[in-house]
This record gives structure tokens, C-alpha cells and sequence, in this order.
């Protein structure tokens, strides 16, 4: 009976944890079983089998909603959803452009060389682009005059995009994209991405330079033999291919390593691997994530476990790198939370962020080292900070605000977020921001902040929400009296009295406000005016609560952040 191989892989440099990362996400991919060891990953020979598909198949499910292939295909609802009562000079001019995307994409010189390997001849693309026209509308016409035309071409258009659908032709013309887009960020040169291998099957092209001699070199490793490969120490006989390989083929990582870890400080001409680590490196961009060309890595190398875990990425079409970024921090401290404290200075001192910028032809990689500091923030506030991710407010016609960042540089700078929590009341009150419970938490960490000086200023959290609900039960008041109306100048004075922190301002408002209702002033707001920072956290929190944002209990995670804080 035939013994069925195992391949080790064992962790090494960052570049290499890359590729090892990127076979494991492949064989995830997959449902390919295999092991993970602390520090290596383990599997049968048997993996190896169509590799090429599993190859492809991993870059097309985590990409293809960033591929052209998809932009174009996805017009379909367009299409299917097309009624002649909807078209106007709006509509024609999205139809137009979408066909000006459509013929760019089927001429260029990535389909082209597509088109040559796809066997299904039944459509030839050159001719389909040829014949679809954007419409045309003279001035005297009226949208309904080209309806006909309008038709045709969204008719020739969907026939288009049934072809692209298509089994083999989708593989192909995705294998491309992904090429194009992903994989030749890293490596170049060689297998289908050598210039005289670009009109033949790249999954073919893959298995031969990649999978075949990985196979034939595990059959018979010859423990004798006269060389070693210079990552894995694993014999070789020769110092040509398929026996051996160099390494020139990858992207420019030479250069600009970091200090202590990289072997690859003085890489040369002369440098031999064996099939089995060439293997691994063609993985090496399915150890990334990529964005618009920009990569990232985080070699968080503790453990095999750890460092496939903080490297994976849930990825929407819109989703931007630095929002990758920002996530991957707080996956970074998912992943240290559950070692020993005393491990963890050491632990954060071995993580290094790998950035790639393709744009960047001379130094296409930089290095991050993590800072404690920013982990710590990121730590005591991680769930409130991580809602915020994605969460933009506009403040100008074309200006944004992100709340995230706003937020985090203050903390980074150590400054507080008084400006930015008067600046979102402001947005509040001219009705263009109504998420009030980010508000909330940003007074919630403004005050973890504050406490983290000087404890004696922070504000319980139970004060906070005390303050809350006095607003809310003024504002309720306000209501049943029939006067919401005066609620929106009040809140401005309140505002403002904040703002320049003018104390007897707040009272004298506070106090009209009350008398109004025969009402007395909380003595909570009395005892917090000694002190600036309390007096404006416990007024924010006010202001909140006459806003109509309701009085909740803190969940647990808060109160456990508020803790870790103070
Ligand atoms: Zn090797």
C-alpha cells in the first residue's frame, strides 16, 4: 500500500507566515481538512489534488465583488427590473455609462487574453462590444423617442451577461481579475503570470509550476542529497527547476525589511528553495487582504491559531482599507486578551503590521510596530469604539466626518471630546445627525478618559445616567405642558453655556427652565459645578436626555470597560 505523505509547514519570517496563512485560508476555503500545530500547519499530500481550483476558488469567493466581471454581471436587476414608465434623462445617462464601463472592460487587453482560452466559442465578446452603442438623444428628442434603442441595447446587454455567467467563462474571466487585481501584487514572472504563459489556462498553468513538482519532490526527498533549501532546510538535489527554485519572482520584499527578523536582509541571485516553500510563497496573496491594492498582514505569530485568525477578514464591497485597519486592531486585541497579562508587553512587541502599496513600485512594503499605548485605548473602550467603525456624519456638503477617527485621535492625543461632543449636539439641534447613542458613548469614554488621569473627576456612570433621565423627564414635561417648542432654545443655551464652559450661564438657563415647570433644579448639577470637566460631562449627559434619548441601564460590557478604566 502506498504511504500517503504529510507536508509540514512550519512558521518562519512574515513573508513566509503569508503564505502559510494563505494555504491555510485556502484549505478553509476548501473544506480541506488538515492541522494546526502551535507553530505549523499540517496535511496530507491528498490536499494537493486540483489544487489549481482550490487556488483560484479561494481568490474568487473572497473577491468577486470587487472584479469588473461582477460590475458588470450585477446590472442584470437592472435590466430585469426595467420599466419604460421609470426611464428618464437620469436613468438614460446611468444606461449609458454602464455601457461605457461594459465595452471599456470586454476590449481591454485582461478579456482579451481571456477570450482566448474560454472554449465556449458561442458568443465572441470583440463583435458583442462592437455592436452595443450607448444611446443617443438629440435635443429635439424626448427620452420616450428612444425608448426602441434604449431596449436593444439593454437587451443586448443582458444577452452579454448570460454568457459571462456562464461556468467556464465566469472562472476564466474571474481567474483573470483576481490575477490582475490580487496576485500580481505580489509575485510576477513565472507560472501564468510569465508573459509567454498569458494566453494559456491559468489554472493549468498554476498546477504545473506549482502543485506538479511539490508532488514529485515529496515522493522522493533524497536525505543525501548535496543542497539544503534555505528556508525549511529540507534536502535538495539540484539547483535548477523543478527541483529547486529562486526567488526573484517575488515582488520587491528584499529591501526594506524589518531590522531582526527577516532572512531575507541580504536575498541574492544565488538564494535555492525547495518546491515545496516556492509552493507556499504562490500563496502568499491569499495570506493578505487586498483593497484597491493595498494590502495588509498583521504577523501575530504566537500561534498558528492566533495568526490565521487576526488575518481573517470579512470583506464588502465597500468596505475600505482603512476600516480594515481599524478592525484588525481590535481583532489584534481579541487575540491578546486571552494570554497572561505578563505575556503581553512581549507579545505586543513581536506583532508587526505589513502594509502593501502596489502604487509603490521602489518599496511596496512597510512596517508597523503596534503601539501599547494605542492597544490599551482600544482595549478599555473596545466594543463602544468598534460600533463606531463604520459610522460617518455629514457636516458639509461633501464633507464627512469619521466618528471613529474623531474620536481616536483625541484619545491618542490624549485630549479630550468636549469639542467633538458640543460639535455633534450642534448637527442635533440643525437636524443633520440623529444617532443620539454614539453621543452617548463618546460622553461614556470621554469619561473613562478623564478618570484614567485623574479619578476624583470621572463621573459615575450611574450619575451619568441620573442626568440623563432629568433631561428626558424635562423634556417630558415640557411636552405634557404643551411648550416642546421651547425645548430647541433652550437646548442652544444649554449648548452654548457648555461650550465656553460658563457655569452661572448653565444655572441661570437650568433655573428659568425649571421655574417654568414650579419645579426644583436637580442638586446634582449644584455639586458637579466645581469642577469643569465634571460640570460639562454631567451637562452633556443632560442635554442628552432632553434630546429624548431614553434613560438605559449600562449593559454589562460598559460598566466592565468603565472599570478597566478607572
Ligand atoms: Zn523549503
Amino acid at each position: 500500500m502506498k504511504t500517503i505523505n504529510k507536508i509540514r509547514l512550519e512558521l518562519a519570517d512574515w513573508l513566509y507566515n503569508a503564505g502559510i496563512v494563505g494555504v491555510a485560508n485556502i484549505l478553509d476555503a476548501n473544506d480541506v481538512a488538515y492541522k494546526r500545530g502551535i507553530n505549523y500547519i499540517e496535511f496530507e499530500e491528498t490536499a494537493l489534488e486540483n489544487f489549481e481550483e482550490k487556488y483560484f476558488k479561494y481568490f474568487i469567493d473572497k473577491y468577486k465583488k470587487f472584479t469588473s466581471w461582477y460590475n458588470i454581471v450585477k446590472y442584470e436587476d437592472v435590466i430585469l427590473n426595467f420599466k419604460e414608465e421609470n426611464v428618464d434623462e437620469e436613468y438614460l445617462e446611468n444606461i449609458n455609462k454602464q455601457i461605457d464601463y461594459v465595452k471599456e472592460k470586454l476590449k481591454s487587453a485582461s478579456y482579451k487574453s481571456a477570450y482566448v482560452i474560454i472554449q465556449n466559442k458561442e458568443k465572441d465578446l470583440l463583435k458583442e462590444e462592437k455592436q452595443l452603442n450607448k444611446i443617443k438623444k438629440n435635443k429635439k428628442q424626448k427620452v420616450e423617442d428612444v425608448l426602441p434603442n434604449i431596449k436593444e441595447q439593454l437587451n443586448r446587454m443582458q444577452q452579454i451577461i448570460e454568457y459571462l455567467k456562464t461556468d467556464e467563462v465566469a472562472k476564466i474571466i474571474l481567474a483573470k481579475n483576481i490575477i490582475y487585481d490580487i496576485i500580481a501584487k505580489f509575485w510576477s514572472d513565472v507560472s501564468f503570470l510569465n508573459k509567454n504563459n498569458n494566453k494559456k489556462n491559468m489554472y493549468e498553468e498554476y498546477r504545473i509550476y506549482f502543485v506538479d513538482g511539490t508532488l514529485q519532490y515529496i515522493e522522493k526527498i533524497i536525505e543525501k542529497a548535496k543542497y539544503k533549501c534555505f528556508v525549511c532546510d529540507r534536502k535538495i538535489s539540484k539547483l535548477s527547476k523543478p527541483v529547486s527554485y529562486d526567488l526573484t519572482w517575488i515582488n520587491k520584499m528584499g529591501v526594506d525589511m524589518s531590522r531582526k527578523t527577516s532572512h531575507f536582509w541580504d536575498l541574492s541571485g544565488d538564494t535555492f528553495i525547495c518546491p515545496i516553500c516556492n509552493f507556499v510563497y504562490s500563496c502568499i496573496p491569499a495570506g493578505f487582504t487586498v483593497i484597491k491594492g493595498q494590502g495588509l498582514f498583521i504577523n501575530q505569530n504566537s500561534s498558528i491559531n492566533n495568526l490565521i485568525a487576526v488575518n481573517k477578514h470579512a470583506l464588502e464591497r465597500n468596505t475600505t482599507f482603512e476600516e480594515l485597519e481599524d478592525a484588525s486592531y481590535f481583532s489584534i486585541v481579541e487575540n491578546i486578551n486571552q494570554n497572561k497579562v505578563e505575556q503581553l508587553d512581549k507579545e505586543i512587541e513581536n506583532i508587526q503590521i505589513i502594509k502593501l502599496d502596489s502604487t509603490n513600485v521602489v518599496r511596496p512594503y512597510t512596517f508597523n510596530i503596534l503601539s501599547k499605548d494605542k492597544l490599551k485605548v482600544m482595549n478599555g473602550n473596545k466594543k463602544m469604539l468598534q460600533s463606531m467603525i463604520k459610522v460617518k456624519v455629514k457636516v458639509g456638503t461633501k464633507e464627512y466626518l469619521n466618528l471613529y477617527k474623531e474620536v481616536v485621535t483625541r484619545l491618542y492625543e490624549g485630549k479630550n471630546q468636549f469639542d467633538l461632543i458640543n460639535q455633534l449636539f450642534h448637527l442635533r439641534l440643525d437636524k443633520k445627525f440623529n444617532k443620539l447613542h454614539f453621543i452617548d458613548m463618546i460622553i461614556k469614554i470621554n469619561n473613562n478618559f478623564i478618570g484614567g488621569r485623574e479619578k476624583k473627576k470621572m463621573v459615575h456612570h450611574k450619575v451619568i445616567n441620573d442626568c440623563k433621565g432629568f433631561g428626558l423627564d424635562l423634556r417630558i414635561s415640557y411636552v405634557n405642558k404643551k411648550a416642546e417648542n421651547k425645548l430647541n432654545g433652550i437646548s442652544y443655551r444649554l449648548l452654548n453655556a457648555l461650550k465656553t464652559k460658563n457655569t452661572s450661564k448653565f444655572m441661570d438657563t437650568l433655573l428659568n427652565a425649571y421655574m417654568y415647570l414650579n419645579k426644583q433644579v436637580p442638586t446634582i448639577f449644584i455639586e458637579g459645578l466645581k469642577d469643569t470637566d465634571k460640570f460639562q460631562t454631567l451637562g452633556y449627559a443632560f442635554l442628552l436626555g432632553l434630546q429624548g434619548e431614553e434613560m438605559k441601564e449600562n449593559k454589562k460590557d460598559d460598566i466592565k470597560e468603565d472599570m478597566i478604566n478607572g
